[in-house]
């Protein structure tokens, strides 16, 4: 009975997608309606893509695979790789910011609704390690793959060596040697995950996170961004979450994966990402010069935003619009 009512209310919003301006939109970013609302998609409002920061290319790309009924799987990937492709894009994918040696190294992972996952490590050459991390959950019985490893199976799967260094981010890298100071800096230049969460008309939810990680990193650093649990997780019961930020104090707090467990026990996707980076900031009561960001959403398409300084934001795509939603911050700078 629950099930049939939902699936006629999914067909509903399809149907009314289908007749509403905003469907243009779609293609049309002069269209998208205002950023600065809050909130994001209200109760029962599917399907829906939510991703950090203002990717807005990339949520668009995401919806275009939702409303013509694609799953939340296919969703997140398509959609990240936008911004994986973007050459412009120095912390992610093609052209994201090398590590002290000079080598672009990329991390990311997928998480289906089932609870399969895959992932790649410090993986270098290779545009598109989102794509990746897929073929990991879905071509072996493994869940992670890194460095040389995660690069031989890219290429046994089809994939082309690409030179990820671009010119200006080698020039910043040849600039940024000069000091050698590794210092990440709040919000920008140096770090900016993409994490992506769907829900599709099912009902299903999946998510995915890549990055090129911090910028001038060790070599061999991994961050949170490809550990399931830290950087993204998926309970297809409860909801998602995703992060970005200093991936070391993600990773101590297994952030992601609280946050789904703490909706699971009642709280909205807004207090779940609220004690999300209130546990880290327990664990750094004298150090919060850093940002972090948790985005999350709940199995009726509730989401939620918090960060530790002002600046973050993330993205929202539903039938209620596509909005770039300001982060509320524990902190006022
Ligand atoms: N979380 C990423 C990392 O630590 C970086 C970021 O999101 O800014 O590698």
């Amino acid at each position: 009975m629950e099930r049939r009512k939902f699936l006629r209310n999914s067909t509903v919003v399809g149907a009314g997608l289908i007749a509403t301006p905003m469907l243009a939109s779609t293609s049309n970013a002069e269209k998208e309606l205002e950023t600065g609302k809050k909130g994001g998609p209200s109760k029962d409002i599917l399907p829906m893509v939510i991703c950090t920061w203002d990717f807005k290319n990339a949520s668009a790309k995401a919806w275009d695979v939702l409303k013509d009924g694609g799953t939340a799987l296919d969703a997140v990937e398509q959609g990240v790789k936008v911004e994986e492709a973007d050459v412009d894009n120095q912390t992610v994918g093609v052209g994201g910011r090398p590590d002290r040696d000079g080598n672009v190294t990329l991390d990311a992972c997928i998480m289906d609704k089932d609870g399969n996952c895959g992932a790649v490590l410090a993986m270098q050459n290779i545009a598109h390690p989102i794509s990746v991390a897929r073929k990991v959950m879905e071509e072996t019985p493994h869940v992670m793959l890194a460095g040389k490893g995660a690069e031989q199976f890219a290429y046994e799967m089809g994939f082309e060596k690409t030179d990820l260094l671009t010119e200006k981010s080698k020039q910043d890298w040849i600039e940024w040697k000069k000091t050698s100071q590794y210092k990440p800096v709040i919000n920008i230049e140096n770090h900016d995950t993409i994490g992506m969460l769907a829900i599709d008309i099912n009902g299903d939810i999946s998510g995915a996170c890549t990055t090129s990680g911090m910028g001038y990193k060790m070599a061999g650093r991994v961050g949170d961004s490809p550990i399931i649990g830290a950087g993204l997780f998926v309970d297809n019961e409860v909801g998602g979450a995703t992060a970005t930020g200093v991936g070391e104090e993600v990773v101590k707090t297994v952030g992601s994966f609280l946050i789904v467990e703490l909706m699971r026990q009642g709280k909205s996707p807004q207090e779940a990402c609220e004690e999300g980076v209130k546990r880290i900031i327990a664990k750094n009561k004298d150090k919060q010069d850093f940002q972090i960001g948790f985005i999350a959403v709940n199995k009726k398409g509730e989401t939620g935003g918090y960060c530790i300084h002002p600046g973050f934001s993330y993205r929202t795509y539903s039938e209620n619009g596509h909005v770039n939603n300001p982060s509320d911050s524990y902190l006022d700078t």
